[in-house]
């Protein structure tokens, strides 16, 4: 029998920095990963996110950022222009290799003590009034352990199936699931301004979504994000051909060698931020992820950081514990509100109704008290 004070269940970013704030702070951790090595079911891709609401996290807890930038190049059929913002771009290595956000996360969190379990996976949980009293993780060797922890964060990404233990299932209050794609590649550097994010809408190209690239000094990454079900019958990999193909700016990452296509998914669930009195959702898990640019790296720091500082500040009082966490994730629930309604309106639009008021709207989500200057390019 193994107790601990947390059970993190999930190594990829927001369970990385969950277990890293709770073993920097002295209590005893358990990570449970179901692949056989940190973050090999994350693809290896440059995430982008805004540094918005987690810029003091990235400092005092180190989190990796493999660059930053404060300029970001807008371009859509109607209006382009250029942001300058104190929100900055952080650019964010995600994946198995051992220089990724994850894997450094994750072996900092070793570092202080977090004890991670490879391979593993529940295999069952005993619920006793309210709380989660005991967790039974199943080893790919079939051998099992039983935990007995004092609280459980829950941090799966978007295919969590911690809820069907409790016989649970989040009701849908109005948030059908809206389900987002992305393909593109990563590879050397391009040959443009370093540090800048270029983003590029087309309805016709690219419906419900958009293109994007970044420049770091050593690395490129390129990618389309496009809403599933908006989806015609042609794959995801020829909207992102036949987009470069008919954008004069992005047809430049053609002649980019050395590339390594990523494809991946991920789906803005409905917001489920407890299930029992012990029990915490972060990141993907919670529903976190931004229904509208399919954004969930800022989200997933954030919720992670706060689940664990939540449990940090009040162990002995659960109800507070959860209080406070829900209360500190509200600002991320009231963007992602607005994300969708938003999203809803940006599906049916034409190109030539993206003016720059609509950017302006778009823009302003997460940044409403920050300075932005928008300038033609
Ligand atoms: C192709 C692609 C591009 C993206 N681009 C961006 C971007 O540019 N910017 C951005 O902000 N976001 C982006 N996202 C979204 C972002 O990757 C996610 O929002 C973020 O990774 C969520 O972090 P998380 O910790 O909640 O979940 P994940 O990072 O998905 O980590 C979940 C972890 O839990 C593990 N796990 C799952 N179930 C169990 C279990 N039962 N037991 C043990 N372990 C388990 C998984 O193996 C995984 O390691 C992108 C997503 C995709 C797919």
């Amino acid at each position: 029998m193994i107790k601990c004070d947390v059970l993190v269940v999930g190594g990829g970013a927001s369970g990385a920095v969950a277990s890293l704030v709770l073993s920097k702070k002295g209590y005893s951790t358990i990570l449970i990963e179901k692949s056989k090595s940190p973050a090999l079911n994350i693809p290896t891709k440059i995430d982008v996110t805004e540094s918005y609401l987690i810029d003091d996290i990235v400092r005092d807890f180190r989190l990796p950022i493999i660059g930053e930038s404060s300029l970001s190049k807008w371009f859509s059929p109607k209006v382009s222009f250029t942001l300058k913002s104190d929100i900055k771009d952080y650019f964010i290595k995600r994946g198995s290799e051992s220089d990724s956000f994850d894997s450094i996360t994750l072996k900092n969190a070793q570092d202080g003590g977090c004890d991670l379990l490879l391979n593993s996976n529940i295999d069952n949980v005993e619920v006793i009034g309210n709380d989660v009293k005991r967790v039974s993780i199943k080893k790919d060797d079939s051998k099992k352990i039983t935990i007995y922890p004092r609280y459980i964060i829950i941090a799966e990404g978007h295919r969590s199936s911690f809820n069907k233990f409790i016989h649970s299932t989040n009701q849908s209050d109005n948030c059908p699931p809206i389900s987002i794609i992305a393909y593109g590649f990563i590879s050397n550097k391009l040959n443009i301004p370093e540090n800048t994010t270029h983003v590029f809408f087309d309805n016709n190209y690219l419906p419900g979504g958009y293109f994007y690239f970044i420049s770091t000094p050593d690395i490129c990454f390129s990618s389309i994000v496009l809403e599933k079900n908006k989806l015609e019958n042609i794959s995801v990999s020829e909207y992102f051909n036949n987009f470069i193909k008919n954008n004069s700016l992005a047809n430049m990452i053609a002649k980019v060698e050395n590339k390594k296509f990523v494809a991946g998914s991920s789906t803005a669930l409905c917001t489920s931020l407890t299930s029992n009195s012990n029990v915490l959702f972060v990141g993907d898990a919670a529903g976190l992820l931004d229904p509208l640019f399919g954004y969930g790296v800022r989200q997933a720091i954030y919720s992670g950081y706060h689940s664990a500082n939540a449990i940090a500040t009040n162990f002995n009082d659960n109800a507070i514990v959860l209080s406070s966490y829900k209360n500190m994730v509200t600002p991320i629930l009231k963007e992602n509100k607005n994300a969708r309604k938003i999203r809803s309106e940006f599906v049916q639009m034409k190109n030539e109704d993206m003016s720059l008021s609509f950017f302006k709207r778009l823009l302003s989500l997460p940044s409403q008290h920050m300075h932005q200057v928008m300038e033609a390019p």
